[in-house]
């Protein structure tokens, strides 16, 4: 990569949009397969089926997994040597097997894998929170995951490679230097444009806005807060946009209600969630009626016998390297028996998706503020404020970092957000707001609404 990264970084624009391309179309051959059309046309047979055909089939696909893994699978055939493994033919029979954790995952990753690795497509996880871990995929298993993504965009009308898409992605597109205020380059192999995360800033704002117009495209999808900070400024410059997408899909950081009103109200689209982790999670899709279904064709999703929320995981799309009951660090309100839903899916309901764990703060008694808690003690002060993040390095004290408009913020909005967060934290928390000109992002390029440093 290092050479062809050099090459890139000295060339001109046109040329860059060439090697992007080039690269697409490189991705798309190992992507596009037959497995994957075979598995795009199943998925819209299922969508028809009746929920107990689902069930039905996503018991045989466990069984037919397990078996897989038990043979090919070290660490798993050791793990289960005492367990009838035939003796487990439903979800509740699950139960009977041990759970699998990150930190076991890690420790036995060579005995866990099942594939060679020149085979493989590689995915890479959690590098911020922690621990991080490179899976390997089978080429089918990839080909598979791309075909259940681009089925739920189906759903909600939006044609993959046939129609133009917007992306805020954390890819460095831009070369460090360049001069030029083009901050996106054109992958012509999926008709994308990709738009850099990390040169948001208010100056900037007005050529994306009008890059934006010109594409035209037909959905926005990647970083949620990107496509956030974008609306926020469209809104309060009252800037007419000249395209209306047909939805917006945000991937990769936890959805506050607040963002989604923004997106929803600012491109006159709706937005469509999304669970879907590169571990190689089953997934859950939002559907038409705002509503989150489960995609039994892609795994189980258990919860945690300890009254916590958090969710174990056994993935259909991991013959590489196999999860069963892997607690993914997810948290989750599953609505197993309620799945009425007026859409035609017709599968459990999910009733949020809480995100990672770490995304929450600690009150002064050790209790947890969620993300979405946190992004409401900001809605009383609409339009002021650019960019917030809220950090914690102990209990006790909190640290509220603003990039705020000028023109809108008003002196006294700093005695209102302090009254609000000693509210959610508690009298003991000292809260400290600091005005900053820009709030650097990740150097995944994500924009980190919370850090818990505790
Ligand atoms: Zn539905």
């Amino acid at each position: 990569m290092g050479i062809l990264e050099k090459t890139y970084d000295n060339s001109p624009i046109f040329f860059q949009n060439i090697m992007t391309s080039v690269a697409g179309y490189k991705n798309n051959r190992t992507r596009f397969g037959k497995t994957y059309y075979d598995y795009i046309d199943f998925l819209s047979d299922f969508d028809t089926w009746e929920l107990g055909r689902k069930l039905e089939y996503q018991h045989a696909e466990l069984r037919r997994f397990l078996k897989y893994t038990v043979a090919n699978s070290k660490f798993y055939r050791d793990l289960y040597k005492n367990i009838d493994i035939d003796a487990i033919q439903s979800i509740s029979d699950l139960r009977k097997l041990p759970i699998v954790d990150k930190e076991m995952l890690r420790e036995n990753i060579n005995d866990v894998i099942t594939i060679p690795h020149r085979d493989a497509v590689e995915g890479h996880t959690g590098g911020t929170t922690g621990k991080s871990l490179v899976v390997l995929f089978t080429p089918e298993d990839m080909m598979k995951r791309m075909a259940m993504l681009d089925h739920f965009k189906k759903r909600a009308g939006f044609e993959h490679r046939k129609m133009r898409r917007a992306t805020f992605n954390g890819k460095h597109i831009v070369p460090p230097g360049q001069q030029k205020r083009i901050f996106w380059r054109y992958n012509a192999a999926c008709k994308q444009m990709i738009y850099s995360s990390f040169h948001l800033t208010e100056e900037n704002m007005k050529y994306y806005v009008e890059s934006l117009n010109t594409f035209k495209p037909h959905a926005i999808d990647g970083f949620f807060m990107s496509m956030c900070d974008i609306a926020s400024y469209i809104e309060r410059h009252n800037i007419k946009l000249e395209f209306t997408p047909n939805a917006i899909f945000p991937t990769s950081e936890t959805l506050t209600q607040s963002g989604r009103q923004l997106l929803e109200r600012v491109f006159n689209s709706k937005v469509y969630d999304q669970y879907a982790s590169s571990e190689g999670a089953p997934f859950v899709t939002e559907c038409k009626n705002q509503v989150l279904h489960m995609e039994l064709a892609s795994g189980v999703f258990e919860l945690v016998e300890d009254g916590s929320d958090e969710v174990l995981v056994t993935s259909f799309t991991t013959h590489g390297t196999p999860l069963i009951r892997y607690r993914i660090g997810d948290a989750m309100s599953l609505d197993n028996d309620n799945n009425n839903c007026k859409c035609t899916i017709m599968s459990p309901i999910v009733r949020e998706i809480r995100g990672r764990k770490l995304d929450f703060l600690y009150t002064t008694d050790g209790a947890k503020v969620t993300v979405v808690n946190i992004a409401n003690g900001f809605k009383n002060i609409p339009n002021a404020i650019i960019r917030a993040q809220v950090s914690q390095e102990k209990i006790g004290e909190v640290i509220i970092k603003l990039e705020i408009d000028e023109v809108y913020y008003k002196k006294e909005y700093d005695k209102l957000l302090e009254n609000e967060f000693i509210h959610k934290f508690g009298n003991g928390t000292k809260i400290i707001i600091e005005h900053v000109k820009e709030i650097p992002r990740e150097k995944s390029g994500k924009f980190r609404m919370i850090k818990n440093n505790v």
